[in-house]
């Protein structure tokens, strides 16, 4: 599908370029954007022409007016902070659009749920971005654990990304806002593992922090340990070493699974997914929404039973407290 009309929430951040660029690269335009932010210089890159307005009414007003001159809105994209999305996928099924929105989908499965409703209310859909299970590399991991007859795969997760102090100041380090390091980053791998994996059978949390995050899963067919941290200090000597902010790790019956590259065009994949009707849907999402809430929820257990081994690295002070 293309030549079909975008209307994108959220332009000025971090991730809305991947989205200009998966609408361009499909084939299709952006007719208005919002942002109360207005550093929007970027659109310059990919729609000059596209509307812009810093205001939600006049976003709202300057879509009625386009629809009542019956130029049709076929998506909204959204790439807000996390406890917005809701709402602004709410406002994008209102506009008879179906909806393209970034992780993670929403902070709870009751949100979820009530957009199931909308979405019947409305007949328009609701898509997320899973990035990850469009990563060929994944996608043959997947493949290859189907084929084997092991019961549980023994599962170490590391993922180590460094954020500067800007993180904590801004809505990313606010647990209300973003869901906290389990919610806003591991999303990406709790979803990976389930899809993967299999259901969860059982989760324990043994460190919940600020700046990392470790726990145990048991899946239908793995047991997971994982760790996540924000922590540059967290990361391997020989990646600091090097000057590198990442470190991603899966080892899977103690083999190490490689998967540093082929991240960058998958946003555009996911949209050209999406237009072809094989989008992750609300479904999709709940599995991995239902989990990181109950990691927020869950009690801390410390260094009890079976933590990931980075959980015992030492800890440094939150640097805003
Ligand atoms: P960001 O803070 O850089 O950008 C968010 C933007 O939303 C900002 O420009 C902000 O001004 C704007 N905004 C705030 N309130 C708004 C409102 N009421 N209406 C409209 N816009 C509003 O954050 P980001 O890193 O770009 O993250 C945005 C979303 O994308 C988050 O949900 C995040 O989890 C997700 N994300 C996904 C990936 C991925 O790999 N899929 C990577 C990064 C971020």
């Amino acid at each position: 599908m293309k030549d079909l009309n975008f209307a994108l929430i959220g332009v000025a951040g971090y991730v809305a370029p991947r989205h200009l660029r998966a609408i361009k690269d499909t084939e299709n335009r952006l007719i208005a954007a919002l942002d109360p932010n207005d550093s929007v210089g970027v659109m310059d890159a990919y729609f000059p022409d596209a509307a812009f307005l810093v205001e939600f009414e006049r976003f709202d007003r300057h879509l009625e007016k386009l629809r009542q001159n019956g130029q049709k809105l076929h998506y909204v994209s959204i790439c807000s902070p996390n406890y917005l999305h809701d709402a602004h996928i709410r406002f994008g099924l209102r506009q008879r659009a179906d909806v393209i929105c970034e992780k993670p989908l929403v902070l709870n499965p009751w949100n979820a749920e009530a957009l199931q409703r909308n979405e019947v209310e409305t007949g328009q859909r609701v898509y997320t971005i899973l990035q990850l299970r469009l990563h060929p590399v994944i996608q043959a991991l997947k493949t290859r654990m189907a084929q084997q007859a092991v019961q549980k795969h023994e599962v170490d997760l590391s993922y180590i990304t460094a954020r500067g102090n800007w993180y904590y100041a801004s809505w990313k380090g606010e647990m209300p806002k973003s869901g906290g390091i389990a919610t806003n980053i591991g999303i990406h791998f709790f979803d990976m593992l389930i899809w993967i994996f299999g259901a969860v059978q059982k989760s324990e949390v043994h460190l919940h922090r600020h700046d990392r995050a470790a726990g145990y899963l048991e899946l239908e067919r793995a047991r997971v340990r994982w760790f996540l941290s924000i922590d540059e200090k967290t990361l391997p000597q020989a990646v600091r070493e090097k000057g590198g902010r990442t470190f991603r790790s899966i080892r899977i019956d103690g083999e190490e699974l490689e998967f540093s590259e082929g991240f960058t065009d998958l946003h555009t994949e996911s949209y050209r997914e999406i237009l072809a009707g094989r989008g992750f849907g609300l479904d999709d999402a709940a599995p991995s929404i239902a989990l990181v809430h109950s990691i927020r929820e869950a009690e801390v257990l410390g260094l009890k039973g079976e933590y990931h081994p980075l959980a015992a690295l030492p800890q440094g002070r939150h640097p805003f407290k």
